[in-house]
């Protein structure tokens, strides 16, 4: 997986972070996905032909990344989700567009996550020094960090053509100009701001414009569990993982759902499917010894 110039290696036991030239990072990690994908789906086929069952194995390549998708036992959607590089695509097109689209990592919401530059500069008479760093915000999250900024900068003058160019980008840019989710910031700002039957109309709105659409279907259960209605977020996940029944964010949340709400068989019924496409170490390792 790939942010930025940062490239995150994941082992069975931890995972490693590597910086790396910006303009390359996302081609070592889509080669490291595709190297270490395929040999993880290869191992789980082999583990089922080991238990006679090596007809049930499928799998699909990601578009965007090149890595081996396991889709074992999931049932056909018209997305597909790349745990490798966190985005969907459909019918194996690399959409350039749906590749912007993931969970923000800030508010959990599903937007547009883009690159941010945070830079704070003090100069008090004799004595100066600045603190900047990158990290990957939705517009709703970049109008908070980047006002924040702009007061902290305004006295020193230095930071705040950064601080008004972030501010700039977190009102203007984004999702916005895009022609496939043009609404969602507005959603997902309306929704982090506690207004969320207007968060929700607009997400329907949005869906009766673009479907399939997990991603925002993921936001309304995100918007019904804000608003206590648990059964409502169960049918919007389920509903998300109906057009893409891969999508691990949507899997993750209603499997949570399903054991708040009191759903334990539900729940399990969800782990039985997802355990068996996600093979263990140890699996591979037997895998591997009966090849
Ligand atoms: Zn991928
Ligand atoms: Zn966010």
């Amino acid at each position: 997986m790939f942010r930025g110039s940062r490239v995150l290696i994941e082992w069975a036991d931890g995972a490693i972070p590597m910086e790396i030239y910006r303009g390359r990072a996302r081609r070592v990690a889509s080669a490291l996905n595709a190297l270490a994908s395929a040999r993880h789906a290869q191992a789980h086929k082999l583990l089922l032909a080991s238990k006679g069952l090596e007809p049930e194995f499928r799998s699909a390549m990601c578009p965007h990344c090149g890595a081996t998708v396991d889709l074992t036992r999931q049932p056909d959607a018209p997305q597909l989700y790349c745990p490798y590089c966190d985005t969907l695509s459909a019918n194996g097109y690399a959409d350039p567009e749906l590749r912007k689209f993931r969970l923000c990592a800030k508010c959990g919401y599903f937007g547009q996550p883009r690159m941010f530059t945070e830079l704070y500069f003090y100069f008090l008479l004799v004595v100066y020094g600045y603190r900047i760093r990158q990290q990957e915000f939705c517009s709703s999250c970049m109008r908070g960090v980047a006002w924040r900024m702009l007061a902290f900068n305004a006295p020193f003058l230095v930071g705040v053509p950064v601080a008004l160019t972030q501010l700039w980008r977190a009102y203007f840019g984004g999702s916005r100009s895009s022609p496939l989710f043009p609404l969602l910031e507005s959603g997902n700002a309306a929704a982090r701001a506690g207004k969320l039957a207007r968060g929700q109309a607009i997400y329907h709105k949005i869906l009766e414009q673009t479907s399939p659409a997990p991603g925002v279907r993921y936001n309304l259960a995100l918007t019904s569990l804000r608003a206590g209605d648990a059964e409502g977020a169960i049918l919007h996940l389920e509903e998300a993982l109906a057009d893409c029944a891969n999508y691990a964010p949507g899997a993750a949340l209603l499997r949570d759902t399903y054991r708040r709400s009191g759903h334990p068989e539900r729940a399990a019924e969800l782990d039985e499917l997802w355990g068996v496409t996600e093979p263990t170490a140890a699996d591979d390792q037997a895998a591997q010894s009966n090849a």
